[in-house]
This record gives structure tokens, sequence and C-alpha cells, in this order.
């Protein structure tokens, strides 16, 4: 499947697109949102994964552009943080988000709880599971 990683830290984008290839998966990345946005109307991923801190624009925000486009608007995004704090899940889901997952990654399972995203569909895809 074709991932797109969009991740200001070098370390991350290197590790997850790592774990990504080695299970077979495609991966294009991006450094800050406005260039995530760009890159997933060219690229057209089957999966975004989203790190909510990034500088200038952050998660929300890439997130809530990314729903503006109807191209996008079913594509899973899976929002990546290390804020652990209440509330937060609620933000990441209100900005459009499809998941959640938390950092520090475990590269042990990282996979396996994106690829359980990748058919995941968006609300007003039909499927409300
Ligand atoms: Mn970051």
């Amino acid at each position: 499947m074709k991932i797109l990683i969009i991740e200001d830290n070098s370390q991350n984008r290197y590790l997850e697109t790592f774990l990504l290839e080695k299970r077979g998966h495609q991966v294009v990345q991006a450094a800050t949102g406005p260039e995530g946005i760009q890159m997933a109307s060219r690229v057209q991923p089957e999966l975004i994964l989203l790190d909510i801190q990034l500088p200038v624009m952050d998660g929300y925000a890439v997130a809530h552009a990314l729903r503006q486009n109807p191209v996008l608007r079913a594509v899973p995004i899976v929002a990546v943080t290390s804020y652990a704090m209440v509330g937060d899940r609620e933000r990441v889901m209100a900005a459009g988000c499809t998941g959640y997952i938390e950092k520090p990654i475990n590269p042990d399972t990282f996979v396996s709880e994106i690829e359980q995203y990748l058919n995941a569909r968006q609300p007003g895809g039909g499927d409300p599971s």
C-alpha cells in the first residue's frame, strides 16, 4: 500500500519508513505540513501517517486541510503523537483523523497497528463500524 508519512523528525521518518517498507509498503515522506498536503494530492496515498507535533502548521491543521480536499476525504489519517493527555484523542478525531497511535512507537506492533486502518472507512463511506 502507498503510505504518506508527514513527520518533521528525521529519525522517526527513518524508523517508520524502514518498518513499513520491510512489510512491503511503499512509503512517501514529507517533513512539513504544507509539503505533506501538496504531496498528498499529488501521490494520492492509501493512508496518511501524521505527526501532530509539527512546526509552523501542526497536525490538527494539516488533518483539517487534508479533509477539505474531496479526493482525500476518504483516506485514513492516523495521528502519531507523544501527547498523552486526556482529550487529545477527541481533538485528533475532531480534526478529521481516523485513528491515533502514541509515540514512542513500538517497532514490534507498529505496522500491524497501521494496517488495521488501511481498510478503515470514513464517515460518509457507508460503513459505521
Ligand atoms: Mn514532530
